[in-house]
């Protein structure tokens, strides 16, 4: 049986917990001062990564995670590496945004120089809600891609995934290579415990930069704008039939 190398591609978004906010040029949802995370997916990807190595042991010859953000990122890198993936590198491209098709280039060269032969990603990240990377990533290495995972097993050499469609389930199966986007139904992520984040901490981190993987960062859309939601209409309580008619009224619908 093929050895087994997984590469884990992460993000690091605003939390998931937090309501967005525009920023005032209207370009985008304003991250100053806010706590940022692991992108949930992401979370289910490095989960999954780290199950596989529990439970086809021998088999994974390397689980490595990989972001290309801002050095701040580390944080979501060394989190991985204290619930239990084993190597984490950062693609440091500063402040600058990534486009979906440039963190696919980026992760395609990380993916060949790694000789990785099992990439887990996100379906989606909560803050573009793009739902590119995997597609890009799979075609442009010309790999099987298993969409929106909900179970992840092994038969011999194949992975064998099953997938949520609309009302029901689909178990698909392929050799290696191959992209898995996960779903959120796939695990629950565990904590890591604290000696584990403290040992993180101080873990070597391979740091690279676009150039180094000969990938230049090219933008293509220009966001015209970004709006709020419509805000819910505002509720009016009535007490009998009478001022419900009277309201309807004023307020000319009737
Ligand atoms: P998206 O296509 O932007 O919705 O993202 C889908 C998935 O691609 C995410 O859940 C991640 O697994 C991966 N991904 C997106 N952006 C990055 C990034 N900057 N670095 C590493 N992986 C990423």
């Amino acid at each position: 049986m093929s050895k087994l190398r997984v590469l884990v591609g992460v993000k690091r978004t605003l939390d998931y917990m937090l309501k967005p906010r525009i920023n005032p040029a209207k370009t985008g949802v304003d991250l100053a001062g806010q706590k940022m995370s692991i992108n949930p997916f992401c979370d289910i990807a490095v989960e999954e990564a780290i199950r596989i190595k529990e439970t086809q042991k021998d088999r994974v010859e390397d689980t490595l995670v990989v972001t290309a953000g801002p050095s701040a990122s580390e944080q979501i890198l060394r989190q991985s590496l204290a619930k239990g993936i084993q190597r984490a590198s950062l693609i440091d491209v500063g402040n600058k945004e990534l486009e979906p098709l440039s963190v696919a280039k980026l992760l395609k060269a990380t993916v060949e120089k790694e000789k990785s032969n099992l990439v887990i990603l996100g379906k989606q990240a909560i803050d573009d809600d793009a739902h590119q990377t995997g597609g890009m990533l799979a075609a442009m290495l010309g790999w099987p891609q298993f969409t929106s995972a909900s179970k992840v097993a092994f038969e011999g050499d194949k992975v064998v995934v099953t997938r949520e469609i609309d009302g029901g389930a689909e178990t698909l199966s392929s050799p290696l290579p191959a992209v898995i986007t996960t779903d959120l139904r796939l695990n629950v992520p565990r904590f890591a415990n604290l000696a584990k984040v403290m040992k993180a901490r101080k873990a070597p981190l391979g740091k690279l930069t676009p150039e180094d993987l000969g990938v230049p960062i090219e933008n293509r859309l220009q966001t015209l704008s970004v709006e709020e939601p419509v805000s819910k209409r505002q509720s009016i309580m009535v007490k009998n039939v009478d001022e419900f008619v009277k309201t309807l009224k004023e307020l000319k619908a009737l």
